[in-house]
């Protein structure tokens, strides 16, 4: 059996819930068969990130070291791993196991990020009670099979924000079949939706990007998006109804937005959720009779959507737009983004 070469991982983890991290270590599980240990060189800044040590997903597991937009170097790999060596640069989002066997219902259908068995990459248990901490450290011990190959062709620095927040907004676009001459609406351009534009762009896509913040109107255009909507110009969002496929929403809209959202798309367009909005949404049933639009979700990406995620972002020259900050910086980075000021991404580095 090969033994794990950081037998002690230092980071940064939340004591307490709120929006400060403190140094902690804490002694990772033994190094499994099918496992790889990564010395971590960059550590984007997820929100989740943020909800979760605020405690406003529920009370955390503490303590907590959250990141999971992970990009590293091999330095250990178990006997079974076939698929990496060491060396290999890779990256890790946001789930770091699923039992991925052919008879488990969400996996044999490429929804591993819903299996039974799934561990998260922080505030989440293996199956023998050890606790999962995520990319705010020096290393990280995960199955290979959750550690993905950065190509040469991508910066990885980039490459971590394309781990969660890519692979999150390129998921349903996968799955629902965007493509060449879809009109797709992104609501909310920060993290995620600077992404999403250019996923969409990327598959052929004629972009809209909806932002209350004109400030942003040249980065979007810059970005591929077709057109800028300003949603605080009621004139502007009149001009929308029923033109869009598709509109996926990045941004926690109040749940009373969801109703004027139907009023943007087209026939059987789909509205896609990809953070959780404000409260409990309400609609006038009606609207759904007269427009046959579907409201949905999606979560994260799993294996095959994370490997479709890094080739496609490599081939079309997607990047994330990023900020670096020194890991002992952490605090104020996780100030900055809490306070939306980040553009749009913040990355840690050791
Ligand atoms: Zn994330
Ligand atoms: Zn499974």
């Amino acid at each position: 059996m090969v033994e794990g070469k950081i037998n002690e991982i230092h980071g940064w983890a939340a004591m307490k819930p709120g929006l400060a991290v403190e140094p902690w270590s804490y002694t990772p599980r033994p190094l499994g068969a099918h496992d790889v240990e990564i010395k971590i060189e960059y550590s984007g800044i997820c929100g989740s990130d943020l909800h979760t040590i605020k405690g406003e997903w529920g009370p955390p597991n503490l303590p907590a070291i959250v990141g999971h937009e992970i990009v590293g170097r091999v330095i250990t790999k178990g006997d079974a791993v076939t698929t990496l060596a060491e060396g290999d640069m890779v990256g890790v989002g946001a789930q770091v196991y699923a039992c991925l066997q052919k008879d488990c219902n969400p996996c044999s259908r490429d929804l591993d990020p819903h299996c039974p068995h799934m561990v998260f990459t922080y505030n989440s248990k293996y199956a023998d009670g050890a606790q999962a901490h995520g990319g705010y450290s020096e290393a990280v011990r995960v199955d290979a099979s959750y550690a993905f190959k950065v190509p040469e062709a991508i910066d990885p620095a980039h490459a971590a924000p394309l781990m969660c927040a890519g692979a999150t907004v390129f998921a349903p676009m996968l799955r629902h079949g965007v493509k060449k001459g879809d009109r797709v609406g992104v609501v909310g351009i920060g993290g995620l939706g600077h992404l999403a534009i250019q996923f969409a762009r990327a598959l052929g896509a004629e972009v809209y990007a909806l932002s209350h913040s004109p400030s942003k109107r040249d980065m979007c255009l810059e970005l591929g998006a077709s057109h800028f909507v300003d949603t605080s110009d009621k004139e502007q969002l009149a001009a929308l109804g029923r033109t869009l496929n598709y509109l996926f929403v990045t941004s926690s809209s109040e749940s009373n937005q969801y109703n004027d959202y139907i009023t943007w798309m087209d026939f059987e367009g789909k509205i896609v959720m990809l953070a959780i909005p404000v409260g409990k949404l309400s609609f006038t049933p009606a609207e759904f009779i007269h427009s046959e639009v579907a409201v949905t979700g999606s979560l994260i990406g799993g294996v095959n959507v994370l490997r479709k995620t890094i080739e496609f972002a490599a081939k079309h020259n997607i990047r994330p737009i990023i900020e670096k900050y020194p890991m002992d910086q952490v605090n104020e980075a996780l100030q900055r983004m809490d306070a939306g000021k980040a553009h749009y991404r913040i990355v840690l580095t050791n």
